[in-house]
C-alpha cells in the first residue's frame, strides 16, 4: 500500500472509522502518513473548539439594530443626500495631502530621534 492511498483514508481514520490492516501496517510504518494523520486530528480538534466557542448577542441587539433601521428608513427622504462627488476637490486639495502629512510628520520624527 502507498501513501496516497492511505491519503485517502485518513479523514475517515480521525472520525473513526476502522481502516483495513494494509493501511493500519502502512501508517505504524510511514511517519509521513503519521504527520499526515497528526495534522488531521490536530484540524478535527481546532473545529470542535470552534463548534463549541460561540458569542452570545447583546440581549439589546435586535431592538438597537431596529431602531438604527427605523431611524435610517425615517431619515431616508428628509436628510440631505451627501454625494462624495461634490467634494472630490476638497479631498484632493486638503484631505489627501493632510493623510500624507499625518503619516510622514510622525515618520520623520521617528527617523530624527
Ligand atoms: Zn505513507
Amino acid at each position: 500500500m502507498q501513501c496516497e492511498d492511505v491519503a485517502r483514508l485518513l479523514p475517515a481514520t480521525v472520525e473513526g472509522t476502522p481502516v483495513d490492516l494494509a493501511a493500519q501496517t502502512h501508517i505504524e510504518s510511514c511517519l509521513r502518513c503519521q504527520a499526515e494523520l497528526a495534522r488531521y486530528r490536530r484540524m478535527l480538534r481546532a473545529l470542535q473548539q470552534l463548534r463549541t466557542r460561540f458569542l452570545e448577542p447583546s440581549p439589546s441587539l435586535l431592538a438597537q439594530t431596529l431602531a438604527v433601521l427605523g431611524v435610517l428608513t425615517w431619515g431616508r427622504r428628509r436628510l440631505p443626500v451627501l454625494r462624495a462627488d461634490r467634494y472630490a476637490e476638497f479631498a484632493w486639495v486638503v484631505l489627501i495631502p493632510l493623510s500624507v502629512c499625518q503619516a510622514l510628520v510622525p515618520a520623520l520624527v521617528d527617523l530624527t530621534r
